[in-house]
């Protein structure tokens, strides 16, 4: 068994305590799956107001992160340990964009995995020199802090952790698992106000659903995304279904 360890800094824990402590986040971390330790900045400040942020020189709106406590929660939170166990990513917005790749690669990250969450107008910059090996943005929007890209990239990385689903192969055949989007799912009844499952999937063939759901999913992906389809692996019964689909789709 392997666990996956995150620590987060953050200006505001209480964003993450919801989140972490329910359903699959929560099993995975009483399962020694996922550990998350939650540090809160301003525990590193050193003043009696416990301040962490202050205005920027040369003028301008807003607040700025003050270096010293982040770099002092950093070394707390490294303190008994090899400089060498730890990977400090901050979440900002001008970061390389988070997506399953990049999940994936942080599922198999041995080191504890810092994430340092912004909030107001920024950082002071010598945070990055001094301590940040790499940053992470969620999306091309702006959030007014990090802590729910923090949460974005625990979830979507944990769940690529073997044990963290209950199925395993679940997350396979999820959207991007396969290089594809999900095809649709179904459950009870069969029949609602009209609305009827596909047959395929009431027929118990399991080559029949199969091939079923590789269609869905290729079909999902030529009308949705179709720039997914450039980097999967196709093979010549895909090739041929993407042709029918095509066709299908031109005479629609
Ligand atoms: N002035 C900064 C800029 O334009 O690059 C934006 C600061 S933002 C209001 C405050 C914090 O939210 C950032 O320090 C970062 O931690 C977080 N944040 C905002 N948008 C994000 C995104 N798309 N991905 C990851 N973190 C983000």
């Amino acid at each position: 068994m392997r666990t996956l360890n995150f620590d987060v800094l953050t200006l505001f824990p209480g964003i993450l305590a919801g989140p972490l402590n329910e359903s699959i986040l929560k099993r995975a971390q009483e399962r020694g799956l996922l550990d998350v330790r939650v540090w809160d900045i301003r525990e590193y400040t050193e003043d009696k107001h416990k301040t962490a942020d202050d205005s920027p020189f040369g003028g301008g709106a807003g607040m700025v992160l003050k270096p010293e406590p982040i770099f002092r929660a950093v070394e707390a939170l490294k303190a008994g340990s090899p400089e060498e166990d730890f990977f400090v990513i901050s979440l900002s917005p001008q970061g390389r964009v988070f997506n399953h790749r990049e999940a994936e690669r942080l599922s198999r990250e041995r080191r504890r995995i810092v994430l340092l969450s912004g909030h107001y107008e920024a950082i002071d910059e010598r945070v990055k020199e001094g301590v940040v090996d790499e940053e992470l943005s969620i999306g091309d929007y702006v959030l007014t802090g990090g802590e729910l890209a923090a949460l974005v990239v625990i979830d979507a990385t944990a769940r690529l952790v073997p044990g963290v689903l209950g199925d395993e192969e679940s997350a396979c055949f999820d959207s991007f698992g396969t290089g594809l989007l999900d095809h649709p799912h179904y459950t009870r009844p069969a029949d609602f106000r009209g609305m009827q499952v596909p047959e395929v999937l009431l027929s118990g063939n399991h080559e029949e659903i199969r091939k079923w759901r590789r269609r869905q999913a290729l079909k999902a992906t030529l009308l949705k995304r179709p720039d997914l389809l450039q980097t999967v692996d196709l093979s010549d019964e895909d090739r041929a279904v993407l042709a029918e689909l095509e066709k299908e789709i031109q005479q629609e």
